[in-house]
């Protein structure tokens, strides 16, 4: 079991709580009308599935029913940071995460 931080609630809270609900920062079709049928089941149903660093949508089911945005390491199952919706957290290079699991180099958002 692992902790969550929910950035809507400001706490860690278990795992249980949550569920993840796919690839983040997907944009949506302006004008879906204007798309071919493959380009169209292309944003339906294909997302990334990378090795490492991958930038996911969780809600917290259990607690405020918000979703944001997690960004989580895919093989070591570390959870690099967590970000509301319309927010974008950036890593100063690499993640590097400290002795106390949390992520050093951050880039202040401006
Ligand atoms: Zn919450």
């Amino acid at each position: 079991m692992f902790l969550i931080h929910c950035p809507y609630c400001g706490e860690h809270r278990e795992e249980e709580e949550f569920h993840a609900a796919g690839q983040a920062h997907l944009p949506r079709p302006l004008d879906p009308d204007s798309m071919t049928d493959e380009e169209w089941g292309n944003f339906l149903f294909y997302r990334k599935n990378p090795r490492g660093e991958h930038r996911e949508l969780w809600v917290h089911a259990a607690g405020c029913r918000k979703f944001f945005n997690v960004v989580r390491n895919t093989q070591t199952y570390e959870i690099y940071g967590t970000y509301k919706v319309g927010e974008m957290l950036e890593f100063d290079g690499a993640p590097e995460v400290g002795p106390t699991g949390s992520v050093m180099n951050w880039k202040s958002p401006s």
